[in-house]
Order: C-alpha cells, then structure tokens, then sequence
C-alpha cells in the first residue's frame, strides 16, 4: 500500500471512530458531466478529488451526544468541522474547498452516492440502500488537492422495485407516495405544516419501511431532524409567499 492509500485508510478510520461511517473518493477528472457542470470554476485545475463523507444509522448522532454538541444545526456544523478537522490532521499540506453543507454551491449528492451504491432512489424521495434503508445521510463533500485513492463504482441494489406490498404508500395520510419519480411533494408539505399533522415531527411512511430496521434512527435523532426539517419548509414557505 503506498503512503497517501495508508494516510487515507486512516483518515477513514478516525472519521468512523466519530459515526461518519460513508466515505467516498472521487476522482474528479472522470465524474459525468451532470456532476462537474455544478462544481466551481477551475475546480478541475486546482483540485484532484471530491471527498464525500455520509453516516449511517445514528452513529454520528451518538457521537455528538458524547461529546455534548446535539444543539442547534450541529449535525451540518460538526461534521463539516470534525471532516475537515481529521482531513487536515492526515493531509496538512493538502488544500480543500467546502462544497457541503456550508457553500455556494449546489452539487447533486444523491448522484455522487448513487455512484458507489450509497443507494439508489426510492419511492419516498430520498435513496435507499437493502442494507441500511434510507436511514444514511450525506453529510459533507469537498474538493481535495490531494490525489486520493477512488472509491470503485458500484451499483446499490433494487429496493422499492422488489417491494410488493409498499407499506410506505398506505402510512402517508396524503397519499403522497406514489411510485419513483412521482412522489407529491406539494401534498407532503402541505400536510406537515398544518395544525394538527401527524408529521410534524416525523414522516410515517419512512418509518412503514421495513428496510433497514437496525440503523433507524434513535428517537432523539429523528427528533431532531424533524423539527429541523419543518423549520426549513416553514421557511420556505414564508419566504416564498
Ligand atoms: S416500503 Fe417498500 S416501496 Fe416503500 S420505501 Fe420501503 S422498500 Fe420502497
Ligand atoms: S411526511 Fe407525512 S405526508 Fe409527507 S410523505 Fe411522509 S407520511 Fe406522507
């Protein structure tokens, strides 16, 4: 194994020691087109690859709890500061640009996942993986000067297609989930934000799919990201009214 191979391994390691347990290389020089279109000017010239960091399960979360840092946005903050903290403790002299969460920029994640099989789309929206459902996040991406060895493409496996009974379709109120591709948003969002929903905090027919059942999210995780999520639809909303 060459140096940067077993620097990287042990990035990989100590960002898993922290519940980010999805990580990713990309080289940037051979992504689709789709994906270099969103990235800045001169990316190509100034930097070699695309680090993509995810979580599965509530791993992160749990780490954040032992830390004492689970207020406010802290799962955007902190794990764009731990991935930059430990990429920078194995690579020093390496440059890196924040591409996700905090950035300019707007880059397709679920494609970059979709890439090396992080998953593939489901019925709800958000992709899915038969191994750990849709309970993963992505949780921060950046453009690295450091040549780092590539993740293998791989493709996740069919889920929703081989799912005959879709049980996430009766547990929405709203009939919102529908099949790939044609989930009603408008529906989903319209319902959240009323008075009485019963998703305020939650949504039903993610928690009706059975795929996955070990890495659901603990409930103060899921908690969590549903008043942060309504926040954010709420002020959508306003701010688009
Ligand atoms: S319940 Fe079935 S169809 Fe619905 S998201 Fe899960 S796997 Fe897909
Ligand atoms: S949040 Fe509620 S309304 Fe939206 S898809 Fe999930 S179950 Fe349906």
């Amino acid at each position: 194994m060459d140096q940067v191979s077993y620097t990287y391994q042990n990035m990989i390691g100590d960002l898993e020691d922290c519940g980010l347990n999805l990580v990713a290389a990309f080289d940037i020089s051979v992504l689709p087109e789709s994906i270099t279109n969103t990235l800045p000017d001169r990316a190509q010239e100034d930097y070699s690859s695309l680090l993509l960091v995810g979580t599965k399960g509530s791993s992160f979360w749990q780490h954040l709890k032992s830390i004492n840092k689970t207020q406010g946005d802290c799962l955007d903050e902190m794990s764009q500061k731990i991935t930059i903290d430990i990429f920078s403790t194995h690579f020093a002299n390496a440059r890196y640009l924040v591409l996700y969460p905090h950035s300019e920029y707007v880059i397709p994640l679920q494609q970059l996942g979709h890439l090396v099989g992080w998953g593939r789309p489901s019925i709800l929206g958000p992709g899915i993986n038969i191994e750990y459902g849709t309970w993963f996040a992505y949780r921060t991406a950046m453009l690295v000067s450091e040549s780092l060895p590539a993740s293998e493409y791989a493709q996740a496996e069919e889920v929703c297609e081989q799912c005959i009974d879709k049980p996430c379709q009766t547990a929405c109120p709203v009939s919102a989930v529908k099949t790939l591709g044609n989930f009603n948003l408008k529906s989903c969002i319209g319902y959240r934000v009323t008075d009485d929903s019963n998703c305020a905090d939650k949504c039903l027919a993610r928690l009706a799919c059975p795929i996955g059942m070990d890495y659901f999210y603990q409930p103060d995780h899921l908690a969590h990201h549903g008043y942060f999520s309504l926040r954010s639809i709420k002020r959508y909303i306003e701010n688009n009214k």
